[in-house]
């Protein structure tokens, strides 16, 4: 049985003060849930990790970056290494989010090398696959995701695999207020999974398969009870502590 996790992307959001509410409200929240209900994060923009680690030390709610560096150290002016991430006591990190893939030109191989600089360091990688608009309306969703996802394959050694988290975000319904209805997402996640098991079924069993893409509290429910999503990625709606825990507690 697979555990669920739910993740807040911040993306380019936030300030000292407003992340102080927003992170002692989430954390008073999950204390006061009786029982851990799911793995919880927040993904935040770097220079708030420190931030996070002095808030978050005793609470279950782990915090990670958006966004690595494919390369160790070294002069690449702007970059964050994955190491620094773990000096803030970093557990995850989003790579190959839509964002970066779009604003960035990220290709899938870059991607791949984030995710393997991510494991080296120790964190894990929370891998970001998803179809735009046009490329679902062309029948490609299935071609785009399973691409993006072999990139990854074709570097990650088999050991490693078990290390990851899949997050399925379709482009179209990031931050528009569009979600895939639980029905469609499934078929997505199904098929994910089973490429995965093409390569290692026990690691394609275990692995945490996360849908992103305007999840709410009203829609989480639904959305999780599908056997092959095992939590959400947020974005718009893990900026309000009760949001987010609403959708912590729809698991
Ligand atoms: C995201 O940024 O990964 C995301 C899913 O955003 P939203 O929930 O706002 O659609």
């Amino acid at each position: 049985m697979r555990r669920k996790l739910v993740i807040g992307n911040w993306k380019m959001n936030g300030n000292r003060a407003g992340n102080a509410v927003l992170l002692s409200g989430i954390a008073a929240g999950l204390a006061a849930t009786t029982g851990e209900r799911a793995d919880c994060a927040v993904c935040v923009p770097a220079p708030y990790l420190a931030q996070c680690q002095a808030a978050l030390e005793n609470s279950p709610l782990a915090w990670g970056g958006q966004d690595v560096s494919p390369h160790a150290a070294g002069a690449y002016t702007g970059e964050v290494a994955a190491s620094m991430l773990a000096d803030f006591g970093s557990r995850y990190v989003l790579v190959g989010h839509s964002e970066r893939r779009g604003y960035h030109q990220e290709s899938s191989e870059l991607v791949a090398q984030k995710t393997l600089a991510a494991l080296a360091a120790g964190l894990t990688p929370v891998v970001c696959v998803g179809e735009t608009l046009g490329q679902r309306e062309a029948g490609q969703t299935v071609s785009v995701v399973c691409a993006q996802l072999e990139a990854v394959l074709a570097v990650v050694p088999v050991a490693e695999l078990s290390k990851l988290v899949l997050a399925y975000e379709p482009v179209w319904a990031i931050g528009t207020g569009k979600t895939a209805t639980p029905e469609s997402a499934q078929e997505v996640h199904q098929v994910l999974r089973a490429r995965l098991a093409d390569k290692n079924e026990a690691a394609a069993a275990g692995m945490q398969i996360l849908y992103g893409g305007s999840m709410k509290p009203d829609n989480a429910r639904q959305l999780m009870a599908q056997p092959d999503i095992d939590g959400g990625l947020i974005g718009g709606a893990a900026l309000k502590a009760a949001d987010f825990l609403g959708i912590i507690q729809a698991v």
